[in-house]
């Protein structure tokens, strides 16, 4: 049954989408009848807002959750639990409830949300030119007659630094990082307000990783772009985003604004994060920690603090008590036992030998 979408004026004029205890489990099943035996809790309880004009950065190790959240929000997947809420129209309408709508009903809706994909040379069907990749959003909205849509294509590849006149050419004439903005000109046919960039620079050289993101960055400048960033390395987001929120096992662990975070990060899994983050001189000291293991199994979450079995400041009530997300000074939030004690290095603050 169609649930029916409630207004809503949401926490501010300026939120253009709101998450509020989203979750999405995948069910593990197991023999000839297909019995659930169990649940992947891919992204369990997560909160929080975008403004419009904004960059948030979603970031954490691969099986966290965070492709997943990008994807739930597109309404690609569908929720388990929770609620996403989009502004269709100016700063100040009403907020729809888009969480269980179906597809017909979602159209308005993902007309205004697009998703750049991770991989340049999976993501382009390598049989149609540029032309109709690109134009295809426009052609599965009716959008334009073909000569209208031809001239949109042309505007869309000069915006993301491509010649016009390579539309008619297949997707491997070009290098990787000439098919993510191929990638970027095709979620901005439609003219969105939100783009989810699905770890849009992961697949690329590091050389041209950085032209990229300063595409992404003008873009969101001239277009009034706003931006869900989902990546696992902090170094990719933290020039892209205004506020960055951080992911572990399915749940936010920590979120603030792009400097604070890098200056003092409040979460042991943050500080970790950064301290693979590669330093612009290369005499400055190095973190002498790695963060050992591997991410939890969501399926199988160690009990209290789901970072426990890797967190270096771990105590006993860690691993029994789970430490629940809460506000701290400035407006960040912060899921962990001592975040007031604990005085954790960020990538920006001169380094301690550990
Ligand atoms: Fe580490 Fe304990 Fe904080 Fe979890 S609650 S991050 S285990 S110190």
């Amino acid at each position: 049954m169609t649930e029916t979408t409630q207004p809503y004026l949401g926490p501010s004029p300026d939120t253009l989408v709101e998450v509020r205890d989203l979750q999405k489990y995948f069910p593990i099943t197991k023999g000839f009848l297909r019995r659930v035996v169990g649940q992947v809790k891919a992204v369990d309880g997560v909160s929080f807002t975008i403004n419009s004009g904004e960059a948030l950065g979603l970031v954490g190790e691969s099986g966290c959750g965070k492709t997943t959240t990008g994807r739930l929000i597109t309404r690609l997947y569908r929720p388990t639990g929770g609620r996403i809420y989009f502004r269709l129209g100016d700063p100040g309408a009403p907020m729809a409830d888009i969480s269980h709508l179906e597809r017909d009903e979602l159209m308005p809706f993902r007309r205004q949300m697009q998703i750049i994909f991770q991989d340049p040379f999976t993501s382009l069907n390598p049989r149609k030119t540029i032309l109709e990749i690109v134009s295809e959003p426009l052609r599965i909205n009716k959008v334009g007659t073909r000569r209208e849509q031809e001239v949109r294509v042309a505007e869309l590849l000069e915006l993301v630094g491509l010649r016009p006149e390579y539309m008619m050419r297949y997707p491997h004439a070009f290098s990787g990082g000439q098919r993510q903005r191929i990638g970027v000109a095709r979620a901005l046919a439609l003219n969105p307000k939100f783009v989810v960039a699905d770890e849009p620079v992961s697949a690329l050289d590091v050389s041209v990783q950085a032209q990229v993101l300063n595409l992404m960055k003008a873009l969101q400048k001239q277009l009034g772009l706003t931006y869900l960033f989902v990546a696992h390395d902090l170094s990719v987001v933290k020039h892209v985003s205004d506020r960055i929120a951080v992911m572990y096992v399915g749940k936010l662990v920590e979120t603030a604004q792009s400097r604070e975070l890098f200056e003092k990060p409040l979460h042991p899994y943050t500080e970790a994060l950064m301290a693979s983050v590669p330093k612009p001189d290369p005499r400055a000291p190095r973190a002498k920690f790695v963060l050992p293991g591997e991410v939890a199994d969501p399926a199988n979450r160690p009990a209290g603090c789901c970072f426990h079995p890797r967190c270096r400041y771990a105590q006993p009530i860690c691993s029994t008590e789970e430490p629940l997300l809460r506000e701290m000074m400035g407006g960040r939030t912060v899921a962990c036992h001592f975040a007031e004690q604990l005085d954790l290095s960020g990538a920006l603050a001169p380094r301690t030998e550990a």
